[in-house]
Parts: structure tokens; C-alpha cells; sequence
């Protein structure tokens, strides 16, 4: 792959006084330099060693993007300045980069004309699009979920509105620090949001510094916005998403299928009924599958629960209730492997890679005269 900035690729412990663009950051560089500007800056109080201590999460933007920041010691900087970062350093959390701001780095704040315009004008994007470090993004979307709490904002109670927005492209979760006054089903045009990723889901984050406008509801119709079929492929390259279906064949069940049991106080799966955190304790019978779908393109890991694991095997409680763990595993193993399954919910990843935790699954009837029909015309065709 040719890198779009200079010819060669230098990737790993860069040293020299050149800024690298936010974009360019891969894990575990040191002496990092970089130009951007503060998108967001909030405070938070952690406990090391018993001693309470005041660290900074932030976002640092460029011409390029976008990075999430940890600032292990207080920076004099505000929202909105432009600075100059030296001796940062890189690290990979949740299998994305994140920027540290450590002992040896220094902030300094400088002009706003040493960075491109092109730094402070939002992206337009579609909601597949939307992951964490592409920027500012100008985005439309309709609302199909909204739900508000309190938070704690600098030791003030604060109104937050989250939920889901969706376009005819997919569906992502967003983030709302002021009032909007926005209702399920409204079209938004939402100019100069940042993304942030949990577990891989992106999450479309604004406040009052950004544009929100209300266009015609039908701009965006409810019936535009389906569960989108993704590519196991594309699913390990954007490391998750929203409320999306999958389809292949089921390659892999693996051991800790079947029945299971939990400790009743914090839901981890024990052994002869004791937790490893609550000692002795009567576990309560639970009942999971986990597999690998492949769809010729890649393969994903997935664990149904109790509810998908029960549906997919056409099996009601009564039925589950009398059977025993190798009957069980039996009936999973005759009844899935090999065959091809659909599955829809989300996709999340960790340092492990992702994991599909589906809501719903079903077995796809595939007629075998039909597909053996299909294969021998397919064998004329090139005989
Ligand atoms: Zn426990």
C-alpha cells in the first residue's frame, strides 16, 4: 500500500521533529509530534496508589482526523485551541489508537493559521461511514431511539440525550451533552459532531458547538432504514457494528456451549459452585452457544444466550428444562454445524477481536436438491 503523504512508509518509533498526521498514528509510537486543535477536553478524578489525582480525556483533531487523548497530568489548554504536542506517545486500547500525554510531553498553544482550514470544516459522511478518528463529520440522520439521563459534568448535574440514528446506510448510536429538543423520528442535519467507538460501535457525540437543524421528517422515511447485510470481511475491518444481520455457515462449536452455570451475584460462569470473586455459592442454571460463522470471506465469533440459543434450536423452556447436558450438546451439534445460519444484533470488539451477540438467529432452510441443481449447472457452464 502506497501511504498518501510521502512515498515511503515509516511506520514504528518515529524519532525526528516531523509532525505526524493524527491519521498516520499506528500503536506503541514514542516522541510522537503532533499539530491539531482541541475538540474536546474533559477532566476526571481516578484513585492511584489511595491518592486521589486529576488526569484529562480529550479529543485532538487534525487535517487527517481525529484521536481520542489521556493526559496523565493537568495541560493548560481549553476547547477550541490550536497546539503543538511533543513526546506523546501511542497505545492500542479496544483495537483502536489512543493518544497518551505523559510525564515527558509538552503542550504548547500556537496560531490557528498553522493549521489547514481544512482542520475545522466537518466531513460530510453517511452513518456507515462514521468511526472513530475520521473527524468532524457533517452528517444526516433520523432519530429512532432517544433516551435522556443525568450526568455529572464538573460536579453539575447535566442532561444527556443518547439513542440511535440511522440512515439508508446502517445505524449508529449518538451522544447529545445539550437539549435539542429532539424527538424520535426526526430528520437531523448534524454539522460538526465528532465519533467516538465503543467496543467498535461508533458513537456520534454533539454539543453547542456544533449545528443541529431539523429538516422534513420525510427526508429520511422509516421504511429507507432496513437491517443491513454486512460482509463478515467488512465487519473485521470496521471492528463492529450496530444492529446488522450476518449470514454463513457454522464452522466451529466450541467447549462452554451447553448448559452453564452463573453466579447469581455477578453473572460469571462458575464451576462446582464457586465464584471466583463470591466463594461458595449455589450457581443458577444458564444455557449459551458459542460459535464460528464463516461466510467465505471471513469469520466472526459469536455467543448466543438463552433466548437466540432457544429460538435457533426451535426449543421452549419445557423441552430445554428435561434435558441433559449431553443430549444438549448433541442437539446443538446435529442441528448446527455445517449449516448455514443468519444472525442479526451487534457487533463488539475487544483485544480478542469481535464477537457477534446476536438477538435473533434462525437456521436457513436451504434446499439441497436445489443448491446440488445449481452446482452442476454451475459445472456445465465451465466444462
Ligand atoms: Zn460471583
Amino acid at each position: 500500500m502506497i501511504k498518501k503523504f510521502g512515498g515511503v512508509a515509516v511506520l514504528t518509533n518515529q524519532t525526528s521533529s516531523e509532525r505526524t498526521l493524527i491519521s498516520e498514528l499506528k500503536p506503541n509510537q514514542s516522541s510522537v509530534k503532533l499539530l491539531g486543535h482541541i475538540i474536546a477536553i474533559n477532566p476526571k478524578e481516578i484513585t492511584v496508589r489511595g491518592e486521589n489525582k486529576t488526569i484529562f480525556y480529550g479529543i485532538l483533531g487534525d487535517e487527517s482526523g481525529t484521536i481520542p487523548f489521556t493526559a496523565w497530568s493537568p495541560i493548560e489548554v481549553d476547547k477550541g485551541d490550536v497546539v503543538e504536542v511533543s513526546n506523546a506517545y501511542t497505545r492500542e486500547w479496544q483495537g483502536s489508537v489512543q493518544l497518551n500525554l505523559g510525564d515527558r510531553v509538552k503542550v504548547e498553544k500556537t496560531d490557528k493559521d498553522r493549521l489547514p482550514k481544512a482542520a475545522f470544516e466537518p466531513k460530510k459522511a453517511k452513518v456507515n461511514e462514521l468511526r472513530s478518528g475520521i473527524g468532524r463529520v457533517d452528517v444526516t440522520a433520523k432519530v429512532l431511539e432517544i433516551n435522556e439521563r443525568e450526568a455529572n459534568v464538573e460536579g453539575e448535574p447535566k442532561k444527556v440525550f443518547s439513542g440511535i440514528i440511522a440512515d439508508d446506510t446502517g445505524k449508529a448510536q449518538f451522544t447529545a451533552w445539550d437539549d435539542f429538543k429532539i424527538k424520535e423520528n426526526d430528520v437531523l442535519h448534524i454539522n460538526g459532531g465528532y465519533v467516538k467507538s465503543w467496543k467498535g460501535i461508533p458513537q456520534l457525540t454533539f454539543d453547542s458547538s456544533v449545528t443541529v437543524k431539523k429538516l422534513d421528517k420525510n427526508k429520511i422515511k422509516k421504511d429507507e432504514i432496513e437491517v443491513k447485510q454486512i460482509p463478515l470481511h467488512r465487519l473485521v475491518e470496521d471492528k463492529g457494528a450496530l444492529d446488522i444481520k450476518i449470514q454463513g455457515t457454522v464452522i466451529d462449536i466450541r467447549p462452554g456451549s451447553g448448559f452453564v452455570n452463573r453466579c447469581p451475584e455477578c453473572k460469571r460462569v462458575i464451576q462446582n459452585n464457586e465464584c471466583e470473586i463470591h466463594g461458595k455459592i449455589k450457581g443458577v442454571s444458564d444455557l449459551r452457544i458459542k460459535l464460528v460463522v464463516d461466510d467465505g470471506t471471513g469469520a466472526v465469533f459469536s455467543v448466543l444466550n438463552r433466548d437466540v440459543s432457544m429460538q435457533i434450536l426451535g426449543k421452549d423452556a419445557n423441552e430445554i428444562k428435561n434435558m441433559k447436558q449431553d443430549e444438549l450438546l448433541n442437539e446443538i451439534n446435529s442441528k448446527l454445524f455445517g449449516m448455514q445460519i443468519s444472525l442479526r444484533g451487534n457487533a463488539l470488539s475487544d483485544d480478542f477481536g469481535i464477537t457477534f451477540i446476536p438477538s435473533n438467529g434462525e437456521i436457513l432452510e436451504i434446499n439441497v436438491e436445489e443448491e446440488a441443481e445449481k452446482i452442476a449447472n454451475g459445472l456445465e457452464d465451465i466444462l
